[in-house]
């Protein structure tokens, strides 16, 4: 693309470019691609991408993304709201929901403690998490994060201040591969992963 040429499309290019996962050259084909659509193609995307960021946050207790005041998982009274789920990110949730076997809450962190990149515990929603077992209820808190170097960091950093606290802090047993992602786990391994967690 000659720069003064079109200079919209390479600023396109630019905000694709910044996207998890999408180098240059994928960026310029995604804004060529964009200048194929129909102008009401390219409003619907523009509108959608606004309208999510616009009508989802997270929830005022887990920290998952909902449109609502709480997710879907809190606000269920048949859930098991004494047990805790803590995950790294909400696509997470979605892999131990495909177990079908979880029936407890959960809590997303949005992130794991790594100081190489600059991510400390505050950066995290660690304090919430903190507030929300000090309220009192909850029985057993699951540590499911990644069985990553920053996964299993996090975990144990967070399990430590959970301890005063009094509730049972368990972590998942991984049969998973090291440094696998939960998001990958097939249902089957993370099912016995669940079932077969261990106090910390
Ligand atoms: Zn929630």
């Amino acid at each position: 693309m000659a720069k003064s040429d079109a200079l919209p499309l390479i600023e396109l290019a630019e905000q694709f470019a910044k996207l998890p996962g999408i180098g240059m050259k994928s960026a310029q084909r995604l804004a060529y691609h964009v200048m194929e659509m129909s102008e009401g193609e390219a409003k619907a995307l523009s509108q959608a991408i606004l309208n999510a960021k616009r009508s989802v946050h997270t929830c005022r207790v887990c920290m998952n993304f909902t449109e609502h005041e709480l997710c879907k998982f809190c606000a269920d009274a048949r859930r098991d709201h004494a047990t805790i789920c803590v995950v790294e990110t909400p696509k997470d949730i979605a892999a131990f929901e495909r177990t079908k076997e979880y029936k407890g809450v959960y809590h997303v962190l949005h992130g794991l403690i790594s100081p190489i990149d600059g991510i400390k515990p505050d950066d995290l929603k660690i304090k919430e998490l903190l507030s929300r077992v000090s309220e009192g209820g909850v029985e057993e808190v699951i540590m499911a994060t990644n069985p990553t170097v920053e996964g299993e960091a996090t975990a144990m950093y967070i399990s430590k201040l959970l301890k005063p606290f009094g509730v049972k802090v368990t972590r998942l047993a991984f049969g998973l591969p090291i440094g696998g992602m939960l998001e990958y786990a097939d249902e089957i391994t993370l099912y016995k992963a669940l079932e077969n967690r261990n106090e910390i």
